[in-house]
């Protein structure tokens, strides 16, 4: 599962990595720094797991980055999800359920820590 290139480099060019890195340091400024974002990262001498759901295809693992809106701010957060290459059916395993929530709850941390009045 590789980005093409001209993908990449457009995802790229909307980052905001001063944010980004703003964002992390928040995080772990917030004790967020504990919690360990796992990616399982496809092993190519593994051989891919059956889809739970029909059971005839080999699943992988997808990230995507989609819009969440919070207080009318906006930001791409990452989505991880699960698609099957028979039934073509998308879920989220528990795992990837708990990083996208994580994902959504830290955009929104930022948004309030950004609007709130720091007590320092
Ligand atoms: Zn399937």
């Amino acid at each position: 599962m590789v980005m093409p290139r001209k993908q990449l480099l457009a995802r790229d060019a909307k980052r905001d990595i001063g944010a980004e890195m703003l964002l992390s340091v928040r995080q772990l400024n917030a004790g967020l720094g504990k919690v360990a974002y796992r990616i399982k990262v496809p092993n190519a001498s593994t051989p891919a797991a059956p889809c739970p759901l029909c059971g005839q295809g080999q699943v992988s693992a997808h990230i995507d980055q989609a819009e969440s809106e919070y207080k009318g701010a906006k930001a791409m957060v990452p989505l991880r999800y699960t698609v099957c290459s028979a039934c073509k059916s998308d879920f989220a395993d528990a795992e990837q359920g708990r990083l996208n929530k994580l994902a959504v709850l830290a955009f929104r941390k930022s948004v309030d820590d950004k609007y709130s009045v720091n007590p320092g």
